[in-house]
């Protein structure tokens, strides 16, 4: 065999040995992408169930887990030194430093506050209290002590200053973020997810849910909706992608008085009393967890009526209404991505006279 012979023999053996380790390299990536990594924790008083894909998945979870403490840390009501309590515990009438989460999620729940005509107030929390919703130790209050702790009920009084990062509450109001935590806790993980590169995730917040991208093939995520009626069954799937989807129902939380009735922990800030709206379960779709999460617990106060005059208004949400009499509502841009669980059926609410805003929503 001549020199030259060789030489290419050689050259091709390099090219097949160079096809093969890329090859190799490309599978072992693709598989490391579809790859997913788990984690499950206790906090906030609800199980966190995360699902993240791809390289330094493990690392990205210890870091949401950091992170969903510290949050924990400054948001809980009950923990003594968190900022939440020492808004609800002044030393005197000056203004609290808080971190700018704290500072910035009360903003973000005095601008809903404002939107839902005081539906979500902040400022519940005393009532809260009395029905026991905050400790399990449940009771129905007197009429006159609800109506007495309405008088420091009035979200409008609370200030935050989102530049010095400090908020003031008058002497006696206390607030509660929790109407909005949980929400704002699957924004902040998106973003830190997002920070490291990850393109796929899901992250399951006491069953509200964040999603991150698209399944890590492409194809959108599959968020089950549960059946208010029967919480362990559900009433059909989502699919979405890159999209927060939040429930509120009746059903979370509540306890039967002696009179026989069922009374739930989201209450109306306008009597003290559990909502009683006609609707048992609200879900809010859209881009923002904290968004969802207040619209949700809003819409539940407000009703079918008004909650659907705010989704005209607004354009910037897709929602799902359960009623008591078990109708199944859902808004016009969840149309090609819901799928109607057995002896479900659901009616389409239309986007009304905003066609522009309301395509960019369609396929969520
Ligand atoms: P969610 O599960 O997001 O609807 O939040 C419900 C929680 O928010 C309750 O357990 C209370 O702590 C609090 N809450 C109840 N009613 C209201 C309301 N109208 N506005 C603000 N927070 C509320
Ligand atoms: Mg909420």
């Amino acid at each position: 065999m001549c020199m030259e012979d060789r030489i290419k023999r050689i050259v091709s053996a390099l090219v097949v040995l160079l096809v093969m380790g890329a090859v190799l390299l490309v599978s072992r990536e693709r598989r490391e992408t579809q790859t997913a990594h788990t984690k499950d924790l206790f906090a906030m008083d609800t199980f966190f169930s995360l699902k993240v894909y791809g390289f330094g998945g493990e690392d990205a979870l210890e870091q949401c887990a950091e992170r969903i403490r510290e949050l924990e840390g400054l948001l809980s009501v009950t923990g003594e030194g968190s900022d939440v309590w020492r808004i609800n515990h002044p030393d005197s009438g000056y203004r609290i430093a808080v971190s700018a989460d704290v500072c910035l999620l009360i903003e973000s729940a005095l601008e809903i506050g404002d939107e839902t005509y005081g539906a979500l107030d902040i400022t519940l929390y005393p009532v809260l209290r009395e029905w026991g919703f905050t400790t399990g130790e449940y009771r129905i209050p007197q009429a006159e002590s609800i109506q007495a702790l309405l008088e420091k009920v009035d979200y409008k009084k609370i200030k935050p200053d989102t530049e010095e990062m400090t908020v003031l509450a008058p002497e006696g109001m206390e607030i509660d973020l929790g109407a909005v935590a949980k929400g704002y806790t699957g924004d902040c993980l998106v973003e830190l997810l997002r920070n490291r590169g990850v393109t796929s995730a899901i992250l399951d917040l006491g069953g509200n849910i964040q999603t991150l991208g698209a399944k890590p093939d492409g194809v959108p995520w599959r968020v089950a909706v549960k059946d208010p009626f029967e919480p362990d069954r559900e009433l059909g799937v989502l699919e979405v992608t890159d999209k927060a989807v939040i429930t509120s129902g009746g059903y979370e939380r509540y306890f039967t008085g002696e009179d026989g009735r069922d009374y739930w922990h989201i209450l109306d800030p306008a009597d003290g009393y559990p909502a009683d709206s006609g609707l048992v379960s609200v879900t809010v779709v859209g881009d923002s967890g904290v968004r969802c999460d207040g619209l949700s617990t809003a819409l539940f106060v407000m009703g079918k009526e008004k909650a659907v005059e705010l989704y005209r208004q607004a354009g910037d949400f897709e929602m799902l209404l359960v009623t008591e009499d078990g109708g199944l509502y859902i808004t016009e841009g969840l149309e090609d991505c819901f799928e109607c669980g057995g002896g479900w059926c659901a009616e389409i609410i239309p986007a009304g006279n905003q066609p522009g805003i309301r395509s960019k929503m369609k396929g969520v």
